[in-house]
């Protein structure tokens, strides 16, 4: 098991972020070039005169290595691609004209400033939303935020409500990670809490969600999922993370199990008492032994059980 990826959502999104910045730095550099060559009516760079300039730059280079994945394969992306393809092309025919001719029609300029709006606005659209993720992520396991967290559940409860098809909610909880902390040290249990964290949201299904909801604790949401597949979803997660060991910058390698408390999400059901059940399922599991997953059960039927099974 990995321990250096976690984060890693967030990591991409700086990336990106960055990449954006500098093209749009590049895109300025040339704009300053090609106005001094204009207006001083001094030879301009000849590389500011290649068409497909675009593909040459760095920003050309960084996104031809990701093309056509995540998140970089969005329209929002490609269009800003094409307008940087575009705006570079742009500039190296204007560019050529002004130094050739005496005169540049105005319309061709202002044709190049509604090129250079465009792009800088579509970055600034796709920075800000980037930036928006990375504030949405926990920079130690890489699991959303509790800010998220609340606003996602309250939309997954209505979506319930309206479409009749609940999902479920569980709580994980990392088995006696206290005697991690207290006997490898705090930076092992950091790794072997973001290890956890990138095991629960590798091996969950796409379209469920792990939250940091405290401490070592994880709030996961499997939308329109039934609690008997819900169950068997967190049961293969639960048997992976057990059957894996995380590596320690030390070197050595330490095992590590986690409890599950299940719960469906009953739309009609206030949202603090759905966590509350998951959280009492979750209680059940420790005290049934550890590295297992409980699922909610009304306190009638475990009470009758408890006098059923009665001497
Ligand atoms: P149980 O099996 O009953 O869950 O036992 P536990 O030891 O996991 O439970 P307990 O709640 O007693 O201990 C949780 C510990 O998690 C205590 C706290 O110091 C530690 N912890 C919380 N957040 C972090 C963190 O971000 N990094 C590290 N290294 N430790 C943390
Ligand atoms: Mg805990
Ligand atoms: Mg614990």
């Amino acid at each position: 098991m990995t321990t250096g990826d976690t984060g890693s959502h967030r990591a991409r999104y700086d990336r990106i972020v960055s990449a954006i910045e500098r093209a749009c730095a590049d895109v300025d550099d040339r704009l300053a070039r090609f106005h001094r060559s204009a207006i001083a009516k001094v030879r301009p760079d000849p590389d500011l005169l290649q068409l497909g300039a675009h593909g040459r730059s760095p920003f050309g280079v960084w996104y031809a290595d990701r093309k056509g994945t995540p998140p970089v394969d969005q329209p929002a992306f490609e269009t800003l691609v094409a307008l940087h393809e575009a705006l570079l092309n742009h500039i190296a025919l204007i560019a050529g004209r002004a130094w050739k001719d005496t005169r540049v029609p105005v319309e061709e300029y202002d044709a190049l400033l509604e090129k250079v709006r465009a792009f800088d606005d579509q970055a600034g659209r796709l920075v800000r939303a980037f930036q928006a993720a990375i504030s949405d992520i926990d920079p130690l396991t890489g699991a959303q935020t509790r800010q998220v967290m609340l606003r996602d559940l309250k939309r997954e409860v209505q979506r319930a409500r309206r479409s009749g098809s609940p999902g479920c909610l569980a709580l994980a909880d990392i088995d006696r990670f206290k005697s991690i902390n207290d006997g490898h040290g705090h930076a092992a249990g950091d790794a072997v809490l973001s290890a956890v964290s990138g095991l629960l949201i590798e091996n969950l299904r796409p379209y469920d969600s792990v939250y940091r909801y405290g401490g070592e604790e994880f709030l996961i949401c499997l939308p329109e999922t039934g609690p008997e597949e819900a169950r068997r979803v967190l049961e293969r997660v639960r048997e992976r993370i057990a059957g894996q060991t995380v590596a320690l910058d030390t070197g050595s390698s330490l095992s590590v199990t986690v409890s599950f408390g299940l719960t469906l999400m009953t739309p009609r059901r206030p949202l603090e008492e759905l966590i509350d059940r998951a959280d009492k399922a979750l209680y059940t599991a420790k005290q049934s032994g550890r590295n297992r997953v409980e699922v909610w059960r009304p306190e009638e039927v475990r009470a009758a059980e408890v006098v059923r099974d009665a001497p």
